[in-house]
């Protein structure tokens, strides 16, 4: 596919960021750019608001699955770009236009020129929250055709183009997100002794959790419990019955996540007895750590090393979440980031990726894949 081609997708896509579940002008448009591709190996079958699609080797022995997000965020875009998000409030800030444009590139590539084994491109939704990677590996969409191998990439604001970066094992973090509402009695702010104040309560809550990470994670482990947000009460001069604390947990192993776990929980029964409140904890969406398979990472980084106008960075593992960490847990394979050189970062209302990697993005998957099939 020509680049002002792949350009002029990728604006498009990015004037319609849509959240989780709700990508249903997304899926329209990714599904009619499909249809100008050739047909004659191709199969599509929609899952939800996302799409599957199939194009038939020559002779398969093995599947290659290739996975692109394609939700949006609930960011008001600040770029001022032309092509600024027509949908407001919502913009693409963690580059999952990128993601798809790339995958529609390599798409469009095996469309024309049959592979020998099969290929299947997942336009995932939902992987912002709350979590398309999970139902869709259990979809029976999904199983009948189901990979031996899957691949996907993230954009990495902080390397140049033509970076790529990545690492055998773990990548990316255990991950979940953190709702807390406690519940006490309302009253006035000069008769405290009749009234439960929340207030209080949550300020505990919040300075005790500090204790978790330094206390509870071994050392050479490492785990983050942040609360980004407090809300509670409703005036100045009423003692607050309701407090809500909104965080998210990050760890490096497993087993971590169930020890920060369980130590909120009784954190938090600790709170409701001695304040004598009525508390729920909810985890919201909860994404398994990424865990690339060894020979894939190794094969593709060798791969990357030895090729001309790439730079491979054997990275640091992050605790950024990712649901492809589900694809991984089934199914071997990699993920890696893809340097699109931005001065701000992933989820900032002002992300902006630079459009170069896209075709250089595309050229590399084409190349690989090609280059994996000759085994
Ligand atoms: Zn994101
Ligand atoms: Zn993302």
């Amino acid at each position: 596919m020509q680049t002002d081609r792949l350009i002029e997708i990728r604006r498009d896509l990015h004037r319609i960021p849509e959240p989780g579940f709700q990508e249903v002008k997304t899926q329209q448009y990714i599904k009619k750019t499909i249809e100008e591709f050739p047909q004659d190996n191709i199969e599509i079958k929609p899952w939800r608001t996302g799409l599957l699609v199939r194009v038939t080797g020559s002779a398969p022995e093995k599947t290659y699955g290739y996975r692109a997000d394609i939700d949006g965020l609930p960011i008001p875009e600040e770029t001022g770009a032309a092509y600024q998000s027509s949908h407001k409030g919502f913009m693409h800030a963690c580059g999952h236009d990128f993601h798809m444009t790339i995958a529609l590139g390599v798409l469009a590539h095996f469309a024309a020129n049959q592979p020998k084994d099969n290929l299947l491109f997942i336009f995932q939704p939902a992987e912002e929250g709350p979590g398309g990677a999970q139902p869709l590996l259990e979809s029976e969409e999904f199983r009948a055709w189901k990979p031996d191998e899957m691949m996907a990439l993230h954009i990495a604001p902080e390397y140049p183009v033509g970076t790529v970066a990545t690492k055998p094992g773990l990548l990316f973090a255990n991950t979940s997100e953190l709702f807390i509402d406690l519940k006490g009695k309302g009253g006035h702010a000069a008769l405290p002794h009749l009234a439960n104040d929340m207030v209080v309560a949550c300020s505990q809550l919040v300075t005790q959790f500090q204790t978790i990470v330094a206390r509870n994670v071994a050392p050479l482990d490492s785990a983050v419990v942040t609360v980004g947000k407090i809300s509670g009460g409703t005036k100045q001069n009423i003692i607050a019955e309701h407090a809500r604390l909104e965080g998210t947990i990050r760890t490096l192993s497993i087993e971590s996540m169930d020890v920060v776990k369980k130590r909120i929980e009784s954190l938090v029964s600790g709170i409701e007895t001695g304040f004598d409140c009525a508390a729920s904890i909810n985890y919201g969406a909860n994404y398994c750590q990424v865990y690339n398979n060894h020979a894939s990472a190794e094969r593709f980084m060798a791969f990357t090393r030895n090729r001309e106008n790439s730079v491979l960075v054997e990275c640091e593992k992050a605790m950024t979440g990712e649901d492809f960490g589900y694809f991984l847990e089934e199914i071997p394979g990699l993920m890696f980031w893809l340097g699109v050189n931005s001065p701000s970062g992933l989820h900032s209302s002002t992300l902006d990726a630079k459009e170069e990697a896209i075709p250089f993005a595309v050229q590399l998957l084409i190349d690989y894949l090609e280059d994996v099939q000759k085994k």
